[in-house]
């Protein structure tokens, strides 16, 4: 199919950063692309050629919308996925998959992927009712701590939660559940694995993520990880494995713990462009976001190596400020070496509120670290 300078369509459900930054490729392919998102002012409307507004959950609008489509795509995990298979039936090509994505929806259902497909993860136990999690322990059949995890709709990290003490059992939502192992791992880390349609398969180098203690959102991504040639091979090897047993098509982001042990265990996984994989549009051959256009439109993978060492700074928004976003100090950045910002376009922050990431880039690893500290130390994002 020729999809350069063509009338070749391609869908994307969602029209968040995510979105925006897929765009950055098909601009400069030339990809015609029609987003759906509900929010008007989303940051993908006006990199797209057509912006439609609705709802991503709505059978009808999904559906309406994926039939004017060739190929359809997702930004976001949370979208009608009972339109998805629909639209299968009717001969649209969707990628990732409707049954990946209904896997991958709820966490239960993801966990339970994991053990039949002999691929490794913390044990867990399922939960219709976070109420039932009381008796589990009054039974002894769960003891403290344990991780508690919405099965449904959970991000960035606001459907988990660590319980230490019966306390913590408190203001838990009610409805389904997962309880998890809690892991004491030493690092986090995140493999990138591209897999086209006709199963052309690769990785990135794994990353390491630091988190911030209190918001549990990323707060640097570090490229390569800084750990052994050997955990790297284990790592890779698990992303790749979990990517032929989903036979995902597109990018899936596996998310893994390495344990105290240096076993490597799956945290999660997400089937799009990921915040792990931001630095790769500045440091790798191929930006993450081509990797995934290239992979569902069945084009030949491009090079996963790193040109150089990247860091990746979330920029959230700063507490206590709600309101017109301002990027205080980001002519400071600007002058520093190998800083690349990225402003997603939301016009109102709040705290914590994912609003851009900064790339750092440096041929010593160690010194674009010290650069993505100086950076985070330096913006603030704020209110007018
Ligand atoms: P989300 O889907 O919201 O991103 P995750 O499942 O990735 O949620 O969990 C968010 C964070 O919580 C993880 O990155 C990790 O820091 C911590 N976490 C999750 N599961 C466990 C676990 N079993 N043991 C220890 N920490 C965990």
């Amino acid at each position: 199919m020729n999809y350069f300078s063509s009338n070749f369509k391609l869908g994307i459900l969602g029209g968040g950063q995510l979105g925006k930054m897929l765009l950055y490729t098909t601009r400069k392919f030339d990809i015609q692309t029609v987003v759906l998102d509900p929010n008007k002012d989303a940051p993908s409307r006006l990199a797209c050629n057509v912006f439609v507004q609705g709802d991503l959950m709505d059978f009808n609008t999904v559906f309406n919308f994926g039939k004017k489509v060739d190929v359809l795509t997702i930004e976001i995990e949370n979208v009608n996925v009972e339109a998805l298979e629909a639209l299968e039936k009717e001969g649209v090509k969707v990628y990732p998959q409707s049954k990946m994505l209904k896997t991958i929806q709820n966490k239960a259902l993801q966990k339970l992927f994991y053990i039949n497909n002999h691929l490794p993860t913390a044990a867990f136990s399922r939960f219709a009712f976070a109420s039932e999690i009381k008796k589990a322990i009054a039974l002894g059949n769960l003891t403290f701590p344990f991780v508690w995890k919405s099965a449904q709709f959970g991000y960035d990290g606001n459907g988990v939660k660590i319980v230490r003490t019966e306390n913590d059992l408190k203001d838990l939502p009610e409805g389904e559940c997962i309880t998890e192992e809690l892991v004491p791992f030493k690092k986090e880390l995140a493999v990138i694995v591209a897999r086209s349609v006709s199963g052309e398969i690769k990785t990135y180098p794994v990353v390491e993520m630091e988190f911030h203690p209190e918001a549990n959102q990323v707060e640097y991504v570090i490229c390569p990880a800084r750990i052994s040639a050997e955990i790297a091979k284990k790592a890779e090897l698990i992303a790749l494995k979990t990517a032929n047993a989903f036979n995902h098509i597109g990018l899936l982001a596996v998310e893994l713990f390495q344990t105290q042990n240096d076993d490597i265990i799956i945290n999660e996984v997400a089937p799009r462009p990921h915040n792990s994989g931001h630095q790769t549009i500045e440091a790798s051959y191929t930006s993450q976001f081509e990797q995934h256009l290239r992979a569902i439109l069945n084009l030949p993978l491009g090079d996963t190596n790193n040109k150089t060492n990247g860091v990746m700074v979330n920029l959230v928004g700063a507490e206590g400020f709600n309101g017109n976003v301002v990027y205080n100090n980001i002519e400071e950045i600007l002058k520093m070496s190998g800083v690349t910002p990225h402003i997603y376009g939301k016009k109102q922050t709040r705290p914590y509120r994912k609003m851009g990431h900064v790339t750092i880039v440096n041929n010593d690893l160690a010194e674009a670290r010290k650069i993505a500290e100086a950076v985070k130390n330096t913006i603030k994002v704020v209110s007018t």
